[in-house]
């Protein structure tokens, strides 16, 4: 289905649970408050079953840190039965461990966030000394499979002196893709703004050394093929009505919203008390959707 402003809706955007082992100091929380219980497993059944009637394929789990979700397999298992790509936002710190378990569960690929290219930078950007193990999930994923593995760094003023040897040391292990992530104003973001960089000087490097240039319908993501072979897609979303008008998301929060924008605390509609409510949840839901869809607008416009 398409909003009032020639968008589909293609891609569900899941907070599993607000729970987080790490600390990075500019997290936007997927735009959500505090809340610390996550949806059910039915009721996120129940949600994704109606999404796929609007034209939902692809769904992206993300939190907090989803791994650490107790239901995670069972919750991926269910999602994948249902015919979704299923992917997975993380933090990776416990990926060495669990990247075969995901990818039999059903688990197609993997973005795993990365902000520092050492122990140092790495611990200063996520309040954990977990570089190496992060590492160590990054070449997991890569060996079970969970491709294309992707690597997100948000770059900040904190970072951005060693992007490019973050860069480097990702491209060496082999990963498919890199996201370089403009700081969102959101959540900690807000506060942490004066560590926000503008990508287009990086941008600019990129496509000096880039074999090719692509753009992504998905937000109109600009993409740099190297040398090696890896992309590197880059994310600007702030005050960017292209990224705006390239929005194909919609977002199920972990106190079971729906959500339509990560900027809009307004633009949402509250499906907590019905969404496991057995055989009245999925015609209820379905009005949600209508109306999620219909109350979607852009953040960030052009003016005519
Ligand atoms: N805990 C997981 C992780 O660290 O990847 C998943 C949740 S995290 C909120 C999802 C993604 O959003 C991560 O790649 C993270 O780096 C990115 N992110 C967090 N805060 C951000 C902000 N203020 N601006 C842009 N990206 C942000």
């Amino acid at each position: 289905m398409i909003d009032r402003f020639g968008r589909p809706i293609e891609d569900l955007r899941i907070t599993l649970t607000h729970v987080c082992n790490f600390k990075c100091f500019f997290c936007h929380m997927e735009g959500e408050g505090d809340s610390f219980y996550g949806v059910s497993r039915q009721g996120i059944v129940n949600v994704a079953k109606v999404s796929r009637e609007f034209g939902v394929r692809t769904i992206k789990l993300t939190g907090g840190e989803p791994t650490l979700r107790r239901d995670l397999f069972e919750i991926i298992g269910d999602l994948s039965s249902l015919g979704f790509e299923v992917s997975m936002t993380t933090n990776g710190f416990l990926l060495s461990d669990l990247a075969g378990k995901l990818k039999e569960a059903g688990l197609s690929r993997v973005n795993v966030s990365l902000h520092g290219s050492d122990r140092n930078s790495f611990k200063s950007i996520t309040g954990v000394d977990g570089f190496s193990k992060v590492l160590d999930g990054i070449r997991n994923a890569i060996s079970v499979g969970l491709k294309p593995v992707k690597v997100n760094i948000v770059v900040t003023k904190r970072n951005l002196a060693n992007v490019e040897a973050t860069i480097s040391l990702v491209d060496s292990l082999g990963v498919d893709e890199i996201h370089l992530i403009e700081m969102h104003p959101v959540g900690l973001g807000k506060n942490a703004f004066d560590s926000h960089v503008f990508l287009y000087d990086l941008e600019s490097k990129l496509q000096k050394i880039s074999i090719k240039k692509e753009i992504r319908s998905k937000h109109m993501r600009p993409r740099y093929v190297m040398p090696s072979g890896m992309v590197i897609e880059v994310v600007k979303p702030y005050a960017n009505p292209l990224f705006c008008a390239g929005c194909n998301r919609i977002r199920l929060t972990s106190d079971g919203k729906l959500k339509t924008c990560l900027y809009r605390e307004d633009r949402t509609i509250d499906i907590s008390n019905i969404l496991d409510k057995g055989d009245i949840a999925e015609p209820m839901i379905r009005s949600a959707f209508e109306i999620a869809i219909a109350i979607r607008e852009p953040n960030f416009k052009y003016k005519l």
